[in-house]
């Protein structure tokens, strides 16, 4: 395969199937109680196995709290709490549910220690492009230059003693689908916990949580799917106990106009989606929310930075792909992420 087919217009090679899965692979010896159970929620479909103790009401708990993660976040629909954030930007605060206001101060966490690479009020822009919709369009730059000035984390207000959340300024407005999985993940994994499940995985759209560990102490062998390829094909396999894998990249969602490929990360910068050499970035970490926030963060940066960050951050590890397929990853890794297919390179520094 031509592995410079990822520049400019040469996505079009691989069509749709352009996307990376995380995915646990095969070899788990499983007592199952209760199949596998996936619904469509949060905007992707989600999976959850519990191997083992799991029953008809744990998934019931699981996938109604996927609902009201949903209800309460979504920038897509009307009535979410994050749509009356929205419609009250500057105008007032909106009292909302704890749910929201944890998910928008960890964004603008991470906003803060990116500098602004990661933006949860990127919405205008992100309505603009209106990237996986049935109706995406490249905005003029008209349009881009009136939106930029709306974007900016640091003219967001959350008040925990008023349990509200507010947009300085009228126009603005939030956009969480870069953290609220991997909050969501999160949540998934404290019910499993509540039901004394040991070991599952989750898995959220490619947002992966690796409970606990295999049955006889193994860990779960969690692959990072060849960008490339069908789903299912990885280029590497990484060990883990108790993690959560989460990637970003530009093969899920995007589309094409005029030969040119445009996917969904945007650049609070320039309006764009950001063009660095990057496929994706895959973070291992122990809290979902924080690996949703830095995977989506760190695409952003790029690959220097990017990694700069993450090796600022105790615990936190991550897998950078690029066009040419070559992978780098932070020195937590080394020794136990193993690439499997010889198209993909190593890099060294
Ligand atoms: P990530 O890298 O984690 O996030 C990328 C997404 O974050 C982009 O799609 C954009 O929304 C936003 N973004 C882009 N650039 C930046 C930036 N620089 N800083 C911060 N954020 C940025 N999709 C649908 O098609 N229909 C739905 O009805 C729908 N409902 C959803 C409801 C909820 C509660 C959530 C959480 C998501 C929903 N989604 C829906 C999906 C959502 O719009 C995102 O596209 C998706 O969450 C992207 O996740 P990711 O892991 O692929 O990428
Ligand atoms: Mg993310």
């Amino acid at each position: 395969m031509n592995v410079n087919a990822f520049s400019s217009g040469g996505l079009r090679a691989f069509g749709g199937c352009l996307f990376v899965l995380l995915f646990s692979l095969a070899g788990i010896s499983c007592a199952e109680a209760v199949p596998a159970q996936s619904e469509y929620v949060i905007g992707t479909v989600c999976t959850v196995n519990l191997y083992e103790k799991g029953t008809k009401a744990a998934y019931k708990d699981i996938f109604d709290r996927l609902r009201e993660i949903e209800a309460r976040m979504s920038a897509n629909a009307d009535g979410t709490e994050v749509d009356a954030i929205n419609k009250s930007a500057g105008v007032a605060p909106v009292a909302v549910h704890e749910d929201v206001r944890a998910v928008v101060k960890a964004a603008l966490r991470f906003a803060a220690l990116s500098g602004g690479a990661l933006d949860p009020t990127i919405g205008p822009v992100v309505k603009l492009w209106n990237i996986g919709s049935d109706d995406p369009r490249v905005p003029s730059p008209a349009e881009l230059k009136a939106a930029l000035p709306l974007v900016d984390w640091k003219d967001v207000v959350v008040d925990d003693a008023a349990g509200t959340v507010f947009l300085k300024r009228a126009g603005m407005k939030l956009d969480l689908g870069a953290m609220a999985k991997g909050y969501a993940a999160d949540e998934v994994a404290r019910i499993i916990a509540k039901h004394k499940i040991p070991r599952a995985i989750v898995d959220l759209g490619g947002n992966v949580m690796a409970v606990g560990e295999k049955q006889g102490g193994e860990p779960w062998r969690v692959g990072v799917q060849d960008p490339s390829s069908e789903r299912g094909n990885h280029i590497g396999i990484l060990p883990v106990k108790n993690k959560t894998l989460v990637t970003s990249g530009i093969y899920e969602r995007f589309f094409e106009a005029d030969g040119k490929h445009y996917h969904h990360i945007l650049s609070p910068r320039d309006g764009y989606p950001v063009e660095n050499g990057l496929i994706s970035v895959t973070i291992v970490a122990d809290r979902s929310i924080d690996a949703d926030c830095l995977s989506t963060a760190t695409f952003a940066l790029g690959l220097e930075a990017g990694r700069k960050l993450v090796e600022s951050l105790p615990g936190v590890e991550a897998i950078f792909i690029d066009t040419d397929f070559r992978v780098t990853i932070t020195p937590g890794l080394a020794g136990t992420f193993r690439i499997t297919d010889d198209r993909f390179t190593l890099k060294k520094d």
